[in-house]
C-alpha cells in the first residue's frame, strides 16, 4: 500500500536565488528519507537514500511501497549534515473499508494579497487528506499596494517559476498545512499563465516554451508521482485515487486539453460556440477516463476533484462565463449524463477558482443528480465583505449558498453522508485570524442535494 501522494522535499539553503536553483551547486547530492510508524521514529518502517540531481533543482520525490493500509506515517529527509521537519502522511485504507475520511479542500493562494492564515487553520483540522484544486501560486509579480512581496517578475521562464514555487514554500502556514497530510493537486491557470487553454495563452499567441518550464517548475515542487513527470510540453495530472470502498477521486486536468475559451473568453449572453458538441474542456481523451471511471466505478462516492465552475451560472444579464464549464455545455452534459447513465451511486463535484464559496445542486433534466461544492480561496481577493447574498442565486435557483470570505471547505466523507462545512476568515490582510465555520451542508447516501446540517 502507498500514501496517496507521493514525499516531497527540496534542498535550497538560498530558496529566493534568481537563477532558480535554490544555492544548490551543480551536482548530485543523496537525500537519505525515513518513514516511521511514529513522530518520534523509534518504529521506523522504511527507508532509503535518493538522489538530488540539478536537473530537478534538487527536488525529490519518494514513493514508499509497502506500508500497512488505512495508517498515519511520519517522514523526514536528511542531506548534507540538516535534518528536515516532520512530515505526516497516511495510506488509503483496505480496499472495502467504508471507514469515514476527513479532508480540506483548498484553493487559489495568491501571496501579496494576504496571509495564508487559511492554510494554518486547515492544518489546525487535522485532516486525514488535503485537495488542492488550483492556482497554488500566481505568475504576477507585485501589485502595488500589496500585503507582502513576491521576488521577481512575472514568471515565464523555468528560473522564475522555481524562485516563485520556493518562495510560497518559505511560508510556515502552507509548510504547517503540507506537514499535516498528503494533499492530491491539480492545477488550475496561475501556476502557468492567466486562463490558458491547451496550446494558447491568455493574449492568444502560442503557449509552448512557457507551459513546458511551469509544468517542469510545478512537477518538482509539487508531491506527484513519477506517473506526472513532464515530458516537454505534457505532463499527466489526471488521475484516480481510491480511498477504500468509500471514495474515488478522480482529478482532472481542465487546463491542458481543452478547447480553446468560446467566443473570445469574455462574459457573453449570445454565444452559440459554447453549444459546439466538438469542443470539450476535459478533452476526448481525458472525458472517455472519466465516464469510463464512473462507469467501473464501485465507490459510495464518487469525487470529481477540477478546477472551474461546474453547475450552470446565469448572470443576472444572461451572460455566462466562458473559462467555466458554461462555456463548454454539451461537455458538461456528456460528463452529467455519463455518471447518471453508469448508475453512480452520489456524485460529488470538487471546484476552485471563483474565490468565493458556493454551494450547488447540479440538475439533469430537472432532477437533482449530483452536488457540488466550490473552496474559496485561501487569499485571492482579499478579506471579501462577508456578503452571502449575490444576485446570480436570485436567477440560479439550484445555487444554494455563497459567501464571499476566503478559507477553505471541510469535507467529511462517511458511508451515509457527506457533511461540507464552509470554514471562512474575517481578513487575510492581517495575519492570525480565527477561522469560523459559515454554513455546514449535509448530502445524505443516494440524495444529491444540499440539507442543512
Ligand atoms: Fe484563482
Ligand atoms: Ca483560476
Amino acid at each position: 500500500m502507498r500514501a496517496p501522494s507521493a514525499l516531497w522535499t527540496r534542498l535550497a539553503p538560498d530558496p529566493l536565488a534568481p537563477d532558480g536553483l535554490g544555492g544548490m551547486p551543480g551536482r548530485t547530492v543523496a537525500v537519505d528519507w525515513e518513514v516511521a510508524e511514529d513522530e518520534r521514529f523509534d518504529r521506523v518502517a522504511a527507508r532509503g537514500t535518493v538522489d538530488a540531481v540539478p536537473e530537478a533543482a534538487h527536488s525529490v520525490h519518494v514513493e514508499v511501497a509497502a506500508l500497512a493500509p488505512g495508517r498515519e506515517y511520519f517522514y523526514r529527509f536528511r542531506a548534507a549534515g540538516a535534518l528536515s521537519p516532520v512530515g505526516r502522511t497516511r495510506t488509503a485504507p483496505e480496499p472495502g473499508s467504508l471507514g469515514a475520511l476527513t479532508t480540506c479542500v483548498a484553493s487559489c493562494a495568491n501571496y501579496p494579497v494576504g496571509w495564508f492564515t487559511a492554510y494554518r487553520r486547515l492544518a489546525e483540522d487535522e485532516p486525514e487528506l488535503v485537495l488542492h484544486l488550483g492556482d497554488y501560486l500566481y505568475e504576477y509579480s507585485t501589485p502595488a499596494g500589496s500585503v507582502r512581496a513576491v521576488v521577481g517578475p512575472e514568471t515565464t521562464e523555468l528560473a522564475g517559476y522555481r524562485q516563485r514555487h520556493a518562495q510560497y514554500r518559505t511560508d510556515p502556514d502552507l509548510q504547517a498545512a503540507h506537514a499535516v497530510a498528503p494533499w492530491l493537486v491539480v492545477w488550475d491557470d496561475h501556476e502557468v499563465d492567466n486562463n490558458w487553454a491547451g496550446e494558447t495563452a491568455e493574449d492568444g499567441s502560442r503557449l509552448l516554451a512557457r507551459r513546458a518550464a511551469a509544468f517542469q517548475a510545478y512537477y518538482e515542487h509539487m508531491p506527484l508521482r513519477r506517473s506526472s513527470v513532464p515530458r516537454g510540453i505534457d505532463m499527466q495530472l489526471y488521475r484516480r485515487v481510491p480511498w477504500g470502498a468509500l471514495a474515488t477521486f478522480h482529478m482532472m486536468d481542465t487546463r491542458q486539453y481543452r478547447s480553446d475559451q468560446a467566443c473570445g473568453d469574455r462574459m457573453r449572453v449570445d454565444c452559440g460556440e459554447r453549444f459546439d458538441p466538438a469542443r470539450s474542456l476535459p478533452g476526448a481523451a481525458q472525458e472517455a477516463w472519466l465516464l469510463d471511471g464512473l462507469r467501473t466505478s464501485r465507490a459510495r462516492w464518487d469525487v470529481l476533484g477540477q478546477q472551474v465552475f461546474f453547475a450552470e451560472r446565469r448572470g443576472r444579464d444572461g451572460a455566462y462565463a466562458m473559462d467555466a464549464w458554461d462555456g463548454y455545455a454539451p461537455s458538461r452534459d456528456r460528463v452529467t449524463r455519463g455518471w447518471v447513465e453508469a448508475g453512480v451511486r452520489n456524485a460529488v463535484v470538487l471546484t476552485g477558482d471563483v474565490h468565493t464559496h458556493w454551494a450547488n445542486e447540479l440538475p439533469l433534466d430537472d432532477t437533482v443528480v449530483g452536488t457540488e461544492l466550490v473552496a474559496g480561496s485561501v487569499t485571492s481577493e482579499g478579506d471579501g465583505d462577508g456578503a452571502t447574498d449575490h444576485p446570480d442565486l436570485h436567477v440560479n435557483p439550484h445555487l444554494r449558498f455563497r459567501s464571499n470570505r476566503r478559507g477553505y471547505v471541510r469535507v467529511r466523507y462517511s458511508a451515509d453522508r457527506v457533511t461540507a462545512d464552509f470554514r471562512v476568515l474575517d481578513a487575510v490582510t492581517r495575519p492570525g485570524e480565527p477561522v469560523r465555520t459559515a454554513a455546514s451542508f449535509v448530502i445524505p447516501d443516494r440524495e444529491p442535494g444540499l440539507n442543512p446540517a
